[in-house]
């Protein structure tokens, strides 16, 4: 986008603006700007204000009008997926559905296992096209940025094809892919010797690889029973943050242990925390780690849900993501997600906004979007509403009839 431009009016202009990153918050804190507008110029806001206003003090500008009842905010930003899959998963949803465990699961051909053998053989041309799909999908239902881990291949060469595919695709789409190399992600099935000796090989042979090829700047793990331990990720970790990369990790979804290690190693974000228990969410809150729930894992496996309200009322940050993967999370829908997320934990509007705009960049380490404020990103998306709390209260199901990527319109 080269003209400068005024958008609106909107009939509410939430702007995610003056909320702290942490804690609680009441929807009284909310910056509504009735009647609002947006200048934008090279994709970047210029100013926010009223609508009428903007007009006569840009009053040379082109507009993009809005002619209905829209109530904008801005693009939402997903901390965490899996989406450059091959295969489906749905035969595993079946045998869950009908009570079978885990490891009955992966003894039927089916689980991890299943998504890696398929990446694997997949070509990077058909996991582009998968990737696309996905990626196309939730930037029309409003995700303007969304993270991309890669770990459904769990060997060199096809971790590097995944982390070139999430590179491919973001130079296509107009939405923002942030990459994440998740070869410690578990050990390959394959892989005869210990879980110490496969971190090796993706020290020595991969993370010097994709910091070379700037295919990523951040590098996770998962840490539980059945895939790392945090002695085995404290080692990784440390090694993979000398070499410059920025660390997430997956923690407490089953067992305990990850939140210590964040905090410990300075990583951007701890993921899923389901089973975080009191002293780690007071560790949490005097570290600079954001807390990422994830209930699209909890809605697609039938287990509780990260303790959102406990976290928030003392005092740390939340983002949501979606996990969006083949197994655990298949559907994929972030509002929605957060929506459920929030009746059952009794989370605010405000806080539930917030933990999918800017306190979700926040945890990947971006400071330029998830508020609509001078300086950052023209990522918006717009809502056929004229209330605000319309969004949440239907549950996911109201969708941006538009949306703006750096200040193009992608939809709408
Ligand atoms: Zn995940």
């Amino acid at each position: 986008m080269l003209k400068a431009k005024i958008i609106g009016p909107f009939s509410q202009l939430l702007t995610m603006d003056t909320i702290p990153l942490k804690g609680s918050v009441n929807d009284s804190q909310l910056e509504i700007i009735p009647n609002g507008g947006v200048v934008v110029s090279e994709g970047v806001i210029v100013k926010t204000g009223n609508f009428d206003q903007l007009c006569s003090e840009f009053h040379d500008l082109e507009i993009d009008r809005i002619e209905k009842n829209m109530v904008a905010m801005p693009g939402m930003i997903d901390p965490h997926t899996h989406i450059c899959w091959a295969g489906s998963r749905a035969k595993d949803y079946s045998l869950r559905l009908a009570g079978k465990s885990y490891l009955e699961i992966a003894q039927s051909g089916g689980g991890i296992g299943d998504t890696v053998a398929k990446t694997r053989t997949a070509s990077a041309n058909n996991l582009e096209a998968f990737l696309t799909e996905r990626a196309t999908a939730h930037l029309l239902n409003g995700i303007t940025t969304i993270e991309v881990k890669s770990g459904y291949c769990l060997n060199t060469e096809g971790e590097i094809k995944m982390l070139e595919v999430i590179r491919n695709v973001n130079q296509k789409l107009p939405v923002d892919l942030i990459s994440t190399c998740l070869a410690a992600h578990i050990k390959p099935t394959n892989f005869e010797d210990s879980s110490t000796d496969y971190l090796k090989i993706v020290v020595n042979e991969l993370l010097h690889e994709v910091m070379k090829e700037s295919l990523s700047k951040r590098v996770d793990i998962y840490i539980d029973k059945g895939a790392f331990t945090v002695d085995e990720a404290r080692v990784y970790l440390r090694y993979a943050k000398n070499l410059g990369f920025d660390l997430a990790i997956h923690g407490e979804q089953f067992t305990s242990g990850g939140v210590s290690l964040a905090c410990e190693l300075g990583a951007f974000s701890v993921d899923h925390l389901e089973m975080v228990q009191d002293h780690e969410i007071n560790m949490l809150a005097a570290s600079t780690v954001i807390p990422v729930a994830l209930p699209g894992a909890s809605l697609g496996l039938g287990c509780q849900f990260a303790p959102a309200r406990k976290l928030l009322d003392a005092s740390c940050s939340l983002a949501i993501g979606s996990d969006w993967n083949p197994g655990s999370a298949p559907m994929g829908d972030l509002l929605m997600q957060a929506a459920i997320l929030g009746i059952f934990e009794k989370m605010t509007m405000a806080e539930s906004l917030s933990a999918i705009t800017f306190r979700a960049a926040a945890a990947l380490g971006l400071t330029d979007r998830g508020i609509l404020k001078i300086g950052l990103l023209a990522d918006m998306i717009g809502f056929p509403t004229s209330d605000y709390r319309e969004i949440l209260y239907h549950q996911g199901t109201l969708k941006p009839s538009m949306v703006w990527k750096r200040g193009d319109i992608v939809k709408g």
